[in-house]
């Protein structure tokens, strides 16, 4: 799960870690209010969407006067005209893809005199399952760029579990950053509250760029990105309280609002099959003959009617959907059930793609009978394989 800028900011300072004064807005007078309360000569106003590089970003449907999402003022006017300009309006940057994101929100924070831009971050290593920090000299642009054109430049510093974050390990990075002084040691204390922190919300990664070091020689994280294990959310409610709905894919809601494992991708064929390994075989089957999965979707042990309808309704929601390939292995489910579950969730939604079903296990027979009996035109499959091919080619055919 991810949380906007001014969250994480908030997150961060809660935990110690030193960060510039500012407020969350959701209309130009809330953001005139939140400059005034500043007391700064310069203002930063920073769209708020779950995606980086906003600096750089634009927005759809361009304006006069056009600047990306995150504007540097020097009055409370242009704190307003700034706040205007970008809220209701789709930004799109390298991060959200063509389509963008509506921007609902902005940060209003003071501005800082910037002597360097560095990177620091924070994640999950999955090669080595520690947490590893990232650093570089190179901040304020693209990670990935960096890593591309000049890897040289990224310090990796992989922390022991038992151990954690050690002021020896925090040193380092302070040195590879080429911090002097009392830097240095500002430094060592920001990694400390920031490993803190990372640990206390049980996050996946937290992204700095830019941690500045500012013309006072003070160091500040000027942005901030915070990714959280969406498994530990239930010993987690204050994070999950910071969800904003808006930036999650409406399907994906509607799954975990039924304890739905659902993933949408880019295909056309929409999946609904128990059991995760179940569920991977299934996609990979049908890309083996040909067609491409609109999802990943396990609907779990329990199938019933009620979850299977909604997932139905799920996977028809999305408009790429020319076909969908129904595989329930009935266990400790008997198939009948699990047929009539599928009869009646496709006359619920009323269904107007191809639809082939395959089940196996317990009273398979009567589940095929039913389905044969139901007058849908619902395609039967023997077994996984026979299952793909019939959908691959149906949806073929539809077109
Ligand atoms: P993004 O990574 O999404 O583009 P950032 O928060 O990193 O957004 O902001 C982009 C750039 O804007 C930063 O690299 C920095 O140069 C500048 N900036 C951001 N916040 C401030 C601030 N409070 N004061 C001065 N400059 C800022
Ligand atoms: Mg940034």
């Amino acid at each position: 799960m991810n949380i906007h800028e001014y969250q994480a900011k908030e997150l961060l300072k809660a935990h110690g870690v030193p960060v510039l004064d500012g407020g969350v807005a959701y209309t130009p007078d809330e953001a005139v209010r939140v400059a005034e309360r500043l007391e700064t000569p310069v203002f930063v106003v920073k769209s708020q969407i779950h995606a980086g590089g906003r600096g750089k970003g634009h927005f759809k449907e361009p304006e006069a006067g056009d600047k990306g999402g995150v504007r540097v003022v020097k009055s409370l006017d242009e704190v307003r005209e700034n706040t205007e300009h970008m809220l209701g309006r789709t930004l799109v940057t390298h991060q959200t893809g063509p389509e963008g994101r509506e921007v609902k929100r902005v940060y209003v924070e003071s501005g800082c005199n910037i002597a360097r831009e560095l990177y620091l971050s924070m994640l999950i290593d999955r090669a080595t399952s520690r947490v590893t920090i990232m650093a570089s000299t190179e901040g304020g642009m693209d990670i990935e760029e960096v890593a591309a054109r000049t890897p040289e430049k990224i310090v990796f510093e992989s922390l022991d579990p038992v151990v954690g974050l050690s002021p020896y390990s925090a040193r380092k990075i302070a040195f590879a950053l080429k911090l002097e002084g009392g830097q240095v040691s500002a430094c060592v204390k920001l990694l400390m509250s920031l490993y803190k922190a990372f640990m206390a919300t049980d996050a996946s990664m937290v992204e700095i760029n830019p941690l500045v070091v500012t013309a006072d020689g003070d160091l500040l994280p000027l942005d901030a990105k915070m990714n959280f294990d969406s498994n530990a959310l239930y010993r987690q409610p204050k994070i999950e309280s910071l969800r904003d709905e808006d930036e999650e894919d409406p399907a994906e809601l509607e799954a975990q609002r039924h304890s739905l494992n659902y993933i949408k991708l880019d295909g056309t064929i929409g999946c609904m099959v128990n059991g995760a390994g179940l569920a991977m075989a299934t996609m990979d089957i049908i890309k083996l003959y040909g067609g491409e999965p609109a999802n990943f979707l396990d609907v779990g042990g329990g199938a019933t009617r009620e979850r299977v309808t909604t997932a139905f309704k799920i996977i028809l929601s999305d408009p790429s959907v020319e076909g969908i390939l129904v595989n329930i292995f009935g266990g400790i489910m008997r198939c009948d059930v699990i047929a009539e579950g599928v009869v009646a969730a496709a006359r619920e939604v009323s269904l107007n793609v191809p639809l082939v079903v395959r089940l196996e296990g317990t009273n398979v027979d009567l589940g095929k009978k039913i389905m044969a009996e139901s007058g849908l035109p619902i395609i039967s499959a023997d077994n996984l394989a026979d299952a793909a091919e019939k959908v691959v080619k149906a949806v073929k055919e539809a077109q």
